[in-house]
């Protein structure tokens, strides 16, 4: 683990248990109380309104898992509606005025990796594809080492979830957000009816670059900006993606793996299973 890991992951570490701001019952009568952590945000804030609670946030506060928010993960209700992880993200925050939808997702997936560390611990197990045989093995991954990527590009302006991108072939400026609660939702409620009515549709990675998409060279209308993304050089495609990959601030879900079957030691997406947050279901 590189130096630089090691200092970002005392972060997640730090525990600062601090006292509830209110007296309660958990407090006063059984005498336990509820610690509050302060998770790092990989945006460092910059990307939010100047209005937002957000803004200019380089932390935020939440309030370890409780009863409460398993009886949210287990919700038939909010699992069908795909608000499951806002629901509980809001749950945990102590600021209520924060939206979690408005959060960028690599911000959601920082407070959620939080969380699972203070309900279940650092140790995530989980079954994973080895890369080099693709035999499936399960592997043994401590998600206090997952490094976080901060943002370090800036956005066009102060406060604004807006950055441009020249593509190399057509020499098109691609403004673009990231990705924030509210178009995570859209995807996952899309690709949810699409798997319904058995269209296989067009992959997830246009359907990403469609809602990250906001401007061509000025033009913001929604169809135009469709029909380039489907006619677009698949040069230019991959370097935009890979452009906002390497720049999109959050949790790097990867980590390393030792294959017991062909002996293979590589490098592995950690995926999000029921696991994360019940870590004895398999
Ligand atoms: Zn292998």
């Amino acid at each position: 683990m590189s130096d630089k890991t090691r200092t970002e992951n005392e972060i997640f570490k730090a525990a600062q248990a601090q006292g509830m701001p209110t007296r309660n019952v958990m407090k006063d009568d059984f005498g336990f109380e509820i610690p509050v952590e302060a998770v790092p945000l990989p945006s460092r804030g910059v990307c939010y309104p100047v209005d937002s609670p957000l803004y200019g946030k380089e932390t935020i506060e939440i309030r370890a898992m409780t009863a409460r928010e398993e009886d949210i993960l287990t919700s038939k209700a909010l699992i069908k509606k795909g608000t499951v992880i806002s629901h509980l993200l809001k749950s945990c925050m102590v600021n209520k005025d924060i939206n979690p939808d408005d959060m960028l997702a690599g911000d959601r997936n920082a407070v959620m990796t939080a969380l699972r560390i203070t309900g279940y611990g650092t140790d995530y197990n989980v079954e994973v594809d080895c890369p080099a045989c693709s035999t499936r093995s399960k592997q043994a991954f401590n998600l206090a080492e997952l490094p976080i990527k901060r943002l370090e590009t800036n956005p066009i302006a102060d406060g604004s979830n807006a950055f441009e991108f020249t593509l190399p072939i057509t020499k098109k400026v691609v403004r673009f957000s990231f990705l924030d609660g509210h178009a995570e939702t859209n995807i996952m409620v899309m690709e949810e009816r699409k798997k319904k009515s058995g269209l296989s549709g067009e992959n997830l990675v246009t359907t990403r670059l469609k809602h990250a998409i906001t401007a061509i060279d000025n033009v913001t209308d929604k169809g135009k900006i469709d029909t380039f993304i489907r006619n677009m050089p698949a040069r230019d495609s991959l370097a935009l993606r890979r452009h906002i990959d390497k720049s999109e601030p959050g949790i790097e879900m990867k980590s390393w793996m030792d294959c017991p079957h062909c002996l293979e030691t590589s490098e592995v997406r950690l995926p999000m299973g029921a696991s994360f947050f019940w870590p004895d279901a398999e």
